[in-house]
């Protein structure tokens, strides 16, 4: 899927020119009376602002956490699937990850970063020029609904982009199938990716903090958040701290309902949360940890076949 997040990044840097505070308008200054909570986290940038307000810093921080999310997840996947709490997770117990698996994804991970990732960084160290950083904080406000709005804006794009490239037929074959190659995926499946559909999903989460002119801080933690997600969504396992059980609107996707995606590629579209799917009637149940299978989905699967017996 998407992957929001997916080397977001390359695609533009974070940060406005609104929160520039050398402007000492009478607005910008009831502006900086309101309490700034997340200042003392701002202020660790003192020191560093030479590299974070390079073009080339959300890149890095992108690149660095995906590989940061993955690599302890392989080493997961590769020393422990002999344990029975593995099995017990795992939503695909009977899939095993290979090591031609790995050598295949991580192929292609590593030459979508040196032929897309990387040209499209050095461009814009080239061609962007540093941005100065702000002297104040995002406040609480601002910081946390620009990332909420965002990621849900990246949702309805990616949803509607995605069911496109699953209903045409030669988009599906020429650029989304890549995606599919694994009907049970794992982690490096994340950015397993077609190059266009790479490009893609990082242009639009990188433009999505620009509708709201979003403060460097909240753009990076956007993207942080997103790449997460999107990471936690091919995991494939269901443990009893994923985040979809942290959510008590039981509107969170999450790693089982993207798993559902690979197993079955026409349902479960959208890429973070379950309203577009519902209202649509693309939505499927997913699998439950160890393979097993609520009512909700053991239901549906009948309603398909009955259905598929009477077409
Ligand atoms: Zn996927
Ligand atoms: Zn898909």
């Amino acid at each position: 899927m998407l992957n929001a997040s997916h080397s977001a990044s390359a695609f533009g840097a974070g940060g406005n020119s609104s929160n520039l505070s050398t402007v000492p308008d009478p607005g910008e200054a009831l502006l900086s009376r309101e309490p700034r909570f997340l200042q003392p986290l701002w202020e660790l940038r003192l020191g560093y602002e030479e590299y974070l307000q390079s073009p080339l810093f959300p890149v890095v921080l992108s690149v660095f956490h995906y590989f940061g999310l993955c690599i302890p997840v392989t080493f997961v996947d590769v020393f422990c699937k002999r344990h029975k709490w593995y099995n017990k997770y795992k939503i695909q117990p009977d899939k095993e990850i290979t090591a031609a698996q790995l050598r295949d994804t991580l192929t292609l991970t590593m030459w979508n970063h040196v032929l897309f990732i990387m040209p499209a960084a050095m461009a814009q160290w080239v061609w962007t020029p540093s941005s100065p950083l702000p002297e104040m904080a995002p406040t609480l406000a601002d910081f946390l609904w620009h990332q909420i709005a965002g990621l849900f804006i990246f949702d309805f794009q990616y949803f509607v982009w995605h069911m496109m490239h699953h209903k045409v037929r030669f988009l599906y074959r020429h650029i989304h199938a890549v995606h599919h190659r694994y009907n049970s995926p794992f982690v490096w499946v994340t950015q397993y990716l077609h190059p266009w559909e790479l490009v893609v999903a990082g242009f639009l989460t990188t433009t999505n903090t620009w509708f709201f002119d979003s403060h460097p801080l909240t753009v990076w933690s956007y993207m942080v958040v997103s790449i997460t997600i999107s990471v936690e969504a091919h995991v494939g396992f269901d443990f009893p701290f994923s985040m979809h059980r942290l959510d008590p609107t039981g509107n969170f996707g999450g790693s089982p309902k993207h798993d559902m995606h690979h197993q079955k590629p026409l349902t479960n579209f959208e890429p973070f949360f379950n309203h577009f799917d519902k209202m649509f009637g693309s939505f499927c149940p997913p699998m439950g940890p160890g393979g097993t299978k609520s009512k909700a989905l053991t239901d549906y699967e009948r309603r398909a076949r009955e259905c598929k017996k009477n077409f």
